[in-house]
């Protein structure tokens, strides 16, 4: 698929398209689970591609139930702006969005923001990073500090806004925003998120510390070396150092400013596409699709552009 596919042009076969991914063996209602007896509304009476279920008397379209539903952006644009956001390496901005698709600002923020949600894991059955003997670098990084907000009392002051990723080497990646106490919070992401038959490497924060059984955790003292070599491989966080740089790079290049609020869903996204990354073996005409498929059963409330 490249940009001249019809599904960006046609509103029918846009719709064909999502269809075919949401939908793989026909039509299923979201509301009872029904596949037997929902057929097709056609005619001047009823919007295009409303589907009426005969088990509990519910209409519904491709967008019902997912981060489509009641947007009034045509879906040619939503194909696009998925195709977009899945295949670039370090994102696209509303900004860009909003010129590429010829829409207003506001709707390419809200879009772009839906397009991220369903890029995120469900809620349920998240799983873990890591495995038996895998070895899982974890590190965490600050960004630059967000604007200064009101807090009680009517000082102000700029908030950190840190995050820490789970790497498994030569595998898939896990953010997650640091919110509160640092030390509390790390060890919770991370019994939360990594395989405890993992190998842990770490830098030489306390944190980290007495995380895993006797020997599962390496970790490496910045102040002294970079790397070094054990029984549990070469010891170091250079892939998670990566990560948090194309990260940086494409925060810099692509987005002026990012709230702690917004952080975990451009997390989600970059997650998503180094998950997906062709090393991994995803095409980008995958990568798509699984974002497409990701924005089943997922709503978002509603948050304006100008807390972006
Ligand atoms: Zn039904």
């Amino acid at each position: 698929m490249n940009l001249n596919d019809p599904i960006f042009a046609d509103e029918n076969k846009a719709r064909a398209y999502f269809e075919s991914i949401r939908w793989p063996n026909g039509p299923v209602c979201p509301h009872c689970k029904g596949t037997e007896r929902v057929y097709r509304l056609e005619g001047q009476s009823h919007r295009p591609g409303l589907i009426h279920c005969n088990d509990c008397d519910g209409s519904f379209t491709v967008t019902t139930g997912g981060v489509m539903e009641s947007s009034h952006i045509p879906l040619t644009k939503w194909a696009l702006a998925f195709r977009l956001m899945a295949a670039s390496k370090k994102g696209i901005s509303a900004h860009q969005l909003h010129r590429m698709l010829g829409i207003t600002y506001k709707s390419a923020w809200f879009l772009a923001m839906r397009v991220r949600e369903a890029m995120g894991l469900p809620p349920a059955g998240r799983g873990t990073v890591g495995g038996p003997g895998k070895i899982v670098e974890v590190d965490e990084t600050e960004l630059a500090k967000s604007r200064k907000t009101k807090v009680r009392g009517g000082r102000s002051r700029s908030k950190n806004v840190s995050f820490v990723a789970l790497v498994e080497r030569d595998g898939k990646v896990r953010s997650a925003v640091i919110d509160g106490s640092k030390m509390m919070e790390v060890r919770n992401i991370v019994r939360t998120n990594l395989d405890g038959e993992s190998i842990l490497h770490t830098d030489g924060a306390q944190f980290y510390k007495a995380l895993m059984p006797v020997g599962q955790h390496e970790s490496v003292d910045h102040n002294k070396m970079y790397a070094r070599d054990s029984n549990n491989g070469r010891v170091h966080t250079n892939t998670a150092e990566g990560y948090f740089s194309l990260f940086k790079r494409g925060l810099v290049g692509t987005y002026q400013h990012i709230s702690p609020a917004h952080l975990p869903r451009y997390l989600a996204e970059f997650d998503f596409r180094m998950n997906n990354r062709v090393a991994l073996g995803v095409n980008d005409d995958t990568r798509t699709e699984r974002a497409v498929k990701g924005a089943e059963g997922k709503r978002l409330r509603y948050q304006g552009p100008s807390a972006a």
